[in-house]
């Protein structure tokens, strides 16, 4: 910081010396204007004057008079009318009594007129620039602000981050996988020895809030290791090629200090897939995601540098950054369930004097879907409460208050799930889940959770794929399409059909696309046949189905309809039947999901053993 401001001071002695030149050039000719004609007539006669030069200017006939007296001294006289001072000088000079020089009528100054502003506008234009880059490289850096940088990374080696692992509540198997890494730095031989490849890339993904940035920065306080971070809007400038020359000095500047981190933070601004550049503009974005490609791939294995990086959006990142040998490790980090929520205000709260009556695990109760960011801002907002109303602690009305606050306002709007919303999703996951397990080609069942995504899901059921199938089987299709259904089923099942809701709408545009894809492109239905109706092939070119015409009739079309129509119900009633069949289930499955949020495989898998 203190560089920093040192930096400043300089510019702006520089600065000031060069408005003082500026004033100096404009003035000097101005020594004193205040002397007249008459004045000069009266120091004429007087004899004063030792001798005059006259100057006429351009726009003739103005002009200075440049008079030096006997006694050294030097007036100017500006005359609007020059040959009339000539005149009577001349007067003088043939006297013999003064002498008299009368400079042409001079050219143009091309110095003064042109050069001197294009000099004055380059400077301040460097000025800026400079001005600009020491601001982004930052304090950490120092040394690095020197002149014309661009090129340069701006990454800043994190000055020993005083946050650690447990500063970040929950998360507790993402901060097993980064512990794994710091350890790695720790001690490289550990793992050399038994020829282990440490992944080069970590990207941490999960929406905003969730507490990314967080873990990176305790990484850097628990690493004893050199820790560069580095935005990814950073390598994104006006000029092309800055990004990718910034990319490449970040990894060469990392390499002289191995074993060391790399943290990228908001990736996103520099790894969107390629190619889909609306309106051209973004070959320099494609260069530095380029670059940052080729120098993941350019060092070695357990070289000791380790790329983090972290992103809200890794739907839209370009598949190369997944590959391996980059950021083959992936670590998701989620919106928190009930348990992490407690532990989150429970730090949060370290520092704030808490009053009796407030119960941090109700309130982590009444906040799902609430990330670290939002509860940290709930606990703060309710500090400030208790600030204005004069008190030293925080009560559960406080929060209560800033809960409605933080919550509904404006965007965290769909963030207040109610407990009747809360239900409904509970039996619609375990709709899902259950078929999940009872059918023999999917699943078994990893997590279900009832934790809003963000992104729109109330809730989710993911399986865990045992094994890697090259081909569907059509009963594996059938299968599919049947737990897509289950959400809904177990909705109706347990509400009845006036209270289903439309949060299954995806469910049936995945069902319903699966069993087209069976009749249309695999040759699955019987009356149909082995022919491919479908022309949807290319789905990149949105609009190309309006000008291509269709494979197949009308008629074709229609018994397409009934083909798919056919499968979906044939679907349902059987989902319907496994679902009433273990209804028991469905009721404790649900209830665990109220209760916890988040269930993983053995405590769903031991549903079925009671
Ligand atoms: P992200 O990078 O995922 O968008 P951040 O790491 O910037 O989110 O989190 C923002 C803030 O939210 C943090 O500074 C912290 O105060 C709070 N926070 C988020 N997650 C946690 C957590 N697991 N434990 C403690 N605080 C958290
Ligand atoms: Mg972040
Ligand atoms: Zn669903």
């Amino acid at each position: 910081m203190k560089k920093k401001s040192r930096g400043f001071g300089v510019y702006f002695l520089l600065i000031a010396a060069l408005l003082g030149v500026c004033v100096w050039i404009s003035t000097m000719n101005k020594e004193d204007n205040s002397y007249e004609y008459t004045q000069l007539s009266e120091d004429l006669e007087a004899k004063k004057v030792e001798s005059i030069t006259i100057q006429p200017n351009k726009e003739t006939p103005t002009g200075v008079a440049k008079v030096i007296f006997k006694n050294d001294q030097k007036k100017l006289l500006y005359a609007t009318d020059i040959t009339e001072v000539e005149k009577l000088a001349r007067q003088y000079k043939e006297a013999g009594e003064i002498e008299l020089e009368v400079t042409d009528i001079p050219s143009e100054n091309w110095f003064l007129n042109y050069l001197f502003p294009i000099l004055v506008g380059l400077v301040v234009l460097v000025f800026i620039f400079i001005m600009l880059n020491a601001r982004n490289a930052g304090g950490g850096g120092g040394t690095n602000a020197k002149m014309m940088n661009f090129g340069k990374s701006r990454a800043r080696l994190a000055d020993g981050s005083n946050v650690t692992f447990q500063d970040v509540a929950g998360l507790r198997e993402e901060k097993e996988d980064l512990e794994e890494i710091v350890d790695f730095l720790k001690s490289p031989e550990k793992y050399v020895q038994v020829g282990a490849r440490i992944p080069k890339g970590v990207l941490l993904e999960g929406p905003p809030g969730t507490g990314k940035t967080l873990l990176a920065k305790a990484i850097a306080g628990e690493a004893n290791v050199p820790f560069f971070t580095i935005s990814g809007s950073d390598f994104v400038e006006m000029f092309v090629g800055v990004g990718a020359s910034r990319v490449r000095d970040l990894f060469a500047e990392a390499k002289k200090n191995a074993p060391c981190i790399i943290f990228i933070d908001e990736i996103d601004a520099v790894a969107r897939r390629r190619g889909t550049g609306m309106g051209g503009g973004h070959d320099e974005r494609e260069q530095t995601l380029n670059q940052l490609l080729v120098e993941m791939d350019g060092f070695g294995v357990n070289e000791g540098i380790i790329v983090l990086a972290a992103t809200n959006r890794v739907d839209i990142l370009d598949p190369a950054i997944l590959r391996p040998g980059r950021f083959d490790r992936k670590v998701t980090v989620g919106t928190p369930d009930v348990g992490g929520r407690e532990e989150i205000l429970k730090v949060h709260a370290r520092k704030k004097p808490l009053a009796d009556d407030v119960d941090l695990k109700q309130i982590a109760q009444t906040t799902a879907g609430f990330t670290g960011a939002d509860l940290e801002n709930l606990l703060n907002e309710s500090a400030i409460l208790a600030a204005k109303s004069g008190r030293l602690f925080i009560t559960q009305e406080d929060i209560k208050h800033s809960f409605i606050k933080v919550g509904i306002g404006s965007e965290k709007k769909s963030k207040i799930i109610s407990d009747h919303e809360k239900r409904i999703t509970a039996y619609h996951e375990s709709g899902h889940a259950i078929l999940f397990h009872l059918l023999p080609d999917v699943g078994p069942v990893y997590t279900v959770s009832i934790i809003p995504t963000g992104m729109g899901a109330a809730g989710y059921t993911m399986p865990l794929p045992e094994k890697d199938e090259m081909f569907l089987t059509k009963s594996k299709m059938l299968q599919d399409i049947m737990v897509s259904l289950g959400g809904r089923i177990a909705e109706e099942l347990i509400f009845g059909s006036d209270d289903i809701t439309t949060g299954a709408s995806n469910d049936i545009k995945v069902a319903t696309k699966e069993a087209r894809r069976m009749v249309t492109k695999y040759g699955m239905s019987e009356k149909l046949g082995v022919i491919n109706y479908d022309d949807s092939d290319d789905e990149v070119f949105i609009g190309r189905d309006l000008a291509h015409p269709k494979s197949h009739s009308e008629e074709i079309s229609g018994v397409i309809d009934l083909e798919v129509k056919a499968i979906i119900d044939d679907c349902y009633d059987k989902a319907k039947k496994m679902l009433l069949e273990n209804q028991e289930i469905l009721h404790s499955c649900a209830s665990l999901l109220l209760e916890k949020e988040r269930i993983n495989r053995e405590e769903f898998e031991a549903l079925f053993t009671v």
